[in-house]
């Protein structure tokens, strides 16, 4: 593996796929913004320095060089051969930390139990939660490693985490605490957001029996009173999330949650009217959330409140994640082309969880928009790179712009519209992380 403190030029690319011009909605979430044919990247330093036309990019990075008091000659050349090359891919929404797996499930519903029966009976999430609060740190980490690197493989190069598994302090703390070790040993950058209420856990459904009401207004009360201070004292999670759904947590439930994550100083998202519309896109829009993520079912007045609040200038980005639905076995798809209609800006995501998208593939997701959602293949890579790091709030990244973060992967195909199109098919020649190459290619 070549230095990464050495500079890196990335050349050959049949197709550089810019997303310059920041994050988009509407007509321009189609566009692309393809630098002309023989643009070379340079990176230096984590960064990107020039995109240009070969010779220039190339005395962009060795003046860059010099004025670091280095060698000019000091950088590796990465001849991508015909590529395409595009921004590392973003993916803004998963639970990447838990332990076990639920495949039993997947049979259940094959014979007709549905995903909120499964979770009343015990089984779904608080499945989970009882192997993550059973497993060890170490196991943790481990176990998020492993997925880490199969979503670096097809091209990821920040990823999302979630905790919500844990569902009480202690255990809260440890999968925050899991994040954050991974994204200090990168290469995948991993940004941590805190999901305490993303389902009421079983002591406390025990302590109120037969009140379920009581026992979700117990638990909303411990997120605020207990765990929200002691994530916030521990320093790791960026956002706050809640599973805003009908017989999860209500809209008034989740704007108090949210409000007092905020004044934590945390930023807000949540996952918003999955199954059926429940205020989620409409509280989204009233907070000036990140994000609104899943969408299955929003209320024709919550498509308007994010319209409304795109339009403002106060962008909530919609996160569907097309391969839920799929998954689990539903014939109901997010409203994306409605979205995109309506001027909301759109991103796209794995969701990867043990329950409901045991999927790490960001390419694969965005075959699954162009296939069941209408997405067209600009917009689908729109919103797994500039759209999806705003979801984040991440102005850093997800564009090949100098200034920007060197994160960049060459893809096997001479059109970014072929990436969707060979679905699953492995396609990543090179990842390039802050500006060293940590998958695939030979630098020379
Ligand atoms: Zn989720």
């Amino acid at each position: 593996m070549p230095d990464p403190g050495r500079g890196l030029l990335v050349v050959g690319a049949a197709e550089v796929v810019t997303l310059a011009g920041g994050p988009r909605r509407g007509p321009s979430q189609a566009d692309p913004a393809i630098a002309p044919p023989g643009t070379a990247v340079a990176c230096l330093d984590g960064h990107i320095v020039a995109v240009a036309p070969e010779a220039e990019a190339e005395e962009t990075l060795a003046a860059g060089l010099v004025t670091a008091g280095r060698e000019p000659g000091a950088f590796d050349r990465l001849d991508v051969a015909g590529a395409t090359l595009t921004p590392g891919l973003v993916d803004p929404h998963t639970h990447l930390i838990f332990a076990g797996s639920r495949e039993d499930e997947v049979a259940r519903r094959a014979r007709g139990a549905t995903y909120l029966e499964i979770l009343a009976g015990g089984g779904g999430i608080l499945s989970t939660v009882r192997a993550t609060r059973a497993a060890s740190d170490a196991s943790l980490v481990a176990h998020g490693r492993r997925w880490l690197g199969q979503m670096l493989r097809t091209g990821s190069t920040t990823v999302e985490a979630k905790s919500g598994y844990g569902l009480d302090v202690p255990t809260e703390l440890r999968l925050l605490a899991a994040a954050g070790r991974l994204a200090a040993e990168g290469p995948v950058d991993v940004i941590a957001t805190f999901l305490g209420a993303h389902a009421v856990p079983p002591e406390v459904r025990e302590a109120h029996p037969g009140d379920a009401a009581a026992a979700t207004e117990a638990y909303v009360a411990a997120v605020i009173g207990e765990q929200l201070p002691a994530v916030a004292a521990q320093g790791i999670a960026r956002s706050c999330d809640v599973f805003c759904e009908t017989g999860v947590f209500t809209a008034d439930q989740a704007r108090r949650i949210l409000l007092a994550a905020r004044a934590l100083g945390l930023a807000v998202r949540l996952h918003a009217d999955e199954l059926a519309p429940s205020g989620g896109a409409e509280l989204a829009a009233e907070l000036g959330a990140l994000s609104a993520d899943h969408l299955g079912a929003p209320s024709p007045e919550g498509v308007r409140a994010l319209a409304e609040a795109a339009a403002a200038g106060r962008p909530v980005v919609a996160v569907l994640l097309p391969t839920v639905p799929w998954f689990l076995g539903l014939a109901a798809h997010e409203p994306a082309r409605a979205l995109i209609e309506a001027g909301v800006p759109v991103a796209l995501a794995t969701d990867f969880n043990p329950g409901t998208s045991p999927v790490t593939s960001l390419p694969l997701v965005m075959t699954a928009a162009v296939l069941t959602l209408g997405l067209d293949p600009s917009e689908a890579l729109v919103a797994t790179t500039v759209n999806a790091a705003a979801a984040l709030g991440l102005a850093d990244r997800g564009a090949i712009v100098p200034g920007l973060r060197a994160d960049l992967v060459a893809w096997d195909v001479r059109t970014h519209a072929q990436i969707p199109y060979w679905a699953g098919a492995d396609l990543v020649r090179a990842v390039v992380s802050r500006g060293g190459i940590v998958a695939g290619g030979q630098a020379g």
